[in-house]
């Protein structure tokens, strides 16, 4: 065996991806009030139990799954108001992004920043440049550095409502952004759009450059479910779903579960309401507290700068078993926050370590 004593090609890689931005696993606090991921727990529990334990009497795993993601693609595009030939899935909008970046060739993307870590990371991870425009001190986007940034991109991503800043890019400077880079493809990840007043899926339909990517992971409260779907005009739809998904993405447990679900939308709806009315309400209170800051949101989470209350206010809600993504210090604000808007109780639970911290 010849003997080896230079790095191989495969150390060198490993070298390189070892240093890349990564994902931390949020850790699992047992009876912990969680308000980290922006799952949605305003959603009961024993619903959405109920209708998985219906799936699984229901399917038969034996099989893979074949129509059922036909099924799935019909009942998105009633939901999202669009054609169902305009509609793909995959295993949670993190696969579909995935997809996106190891399949299409780009070579450097444009993102405003702060936003969703996910995608600066795997960008680089498949060696993808990313050049960062950065928000305003309120969040809201330069729109001409965008673009001037954008014209020297060959992808773009736009995530609205934005994570971690809650807010959603208008509809206007969304669609001037997209007509002005016709010759880019522009991502749109609207993971939170169905807590927001506009989604751009329609839009999306009709153009070449744009892709809409959704999720049920956040309002639908099937985070474990693991389905996202994207919407597009119909000739990429076609090329995806034949050439780019693998065959059978989704589990059919989880087809089920998503179908049944979807066919519940009203009841979805509903609870979107009140997470929205519970954000406007958790979002009065907070802007009461003198030192902390908070910011509007259209998503299902706030973005709160606690300034020098920090610490107290971290080690508060440790103490009290309430989970929320500390940021610490970003985008030129102080001891920043991320919080997931909960049931009212858990909500209070975490209105109540504010003012004990504050
Ligand atoms: N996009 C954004 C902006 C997100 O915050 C998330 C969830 N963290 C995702 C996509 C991924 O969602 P999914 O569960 O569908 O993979």
């Amino acid at each position: 065996m010849k003997k080896n004593n230079s790095s191989s090609r495969f150390d060198d890689s490993i070298r390189r991806i070892a240093k890349l931005g990564h994902y931390t696993k949020p850790e699992k606090v047992q009876g912990a009030i969680k308000l980290d991921s922006n799952e949605n727990f305003a959603l009961d529990r024993d619903f959405v139990a109920g209708i998985a334990a219906e799936a699984a009497r229901q399917v038969d795993l034996r099989e893979y799954p074949l129509d059922q993601l036909d099924e799935l693609y019909s009942q998105l595009a009633k939901y999202a108001g669009v054609s169902v030939k305009c509609v793909a899935a995959g295993s949670g909008s993190d696969q579909i992004i995935e997809l996106l970046l190891s399949t299409l060739g780009s070579r450097r993307a444009t993102v405003f920043s702060p936003t969703f870590s996910y995608f600066i990371n795997r960008c680089e991870l498949h060696g993808i440049k990313v050049d960062k425009v950065p928000l305003d001190q309120d969040f809201t986007l330069d729109k001409k550095e965008f673009v001037r940034s954008a014209r020297k991109s060959d992808l773009i991503y736009i995530c609205s409502p934005n994570n971690p800043t809650g807010n959603q890019i208008g509809r206007q400077e969304a669609i001037d952004i997209i007509d002005s880079l016709e010759d880019k493809l522009v991502l749109v990840d609207e993971a939170y759009v169905d807590f927001a007043d506009y989604s751009l899926s329609t839009y999306a339909t009709k153009r070449d450059n744009i892709i809409v990517l959704r999720t049920l992971s956040k309002a639908f409260g099937l985070a474990g479910a693991r389905v996202g779907y994207m919407v597009a005009n119909e000739k990429f739809v076609r090329t995806f779903r034949s050439t780019i998904q693998s065959p059978y993405p989704i589990s059919t447990l989880s087809l089920a579960i998503a179908s049944s679900v979807l066919a519940r939308a009203d009841h979805i709806r509903q609870t979107v309401n009140a997470v929205r009315n519970e954000r406007g309400r958790v979002l009065a209170k907070l802007a009461k507290v003198d030192s902390i800051k908070v910011f509007p949101s259209d998503a299902n989470f706030l973005f709160i700068e606690a300034g020098k209350n920090y610490q107290r206010i971290s080690k508060v809600l440790k103490s009290s078993g309430v989970v929320v993504k500390e940021l610490g210090s970003i985008a030129g604000h102080r001891g920043c926050m991320r919080v997931t808007i909960g049931t009212r109780e858990m909500n209070d639970k975490f209105l109540q370590c504010i003012e004990e911290g504050s």
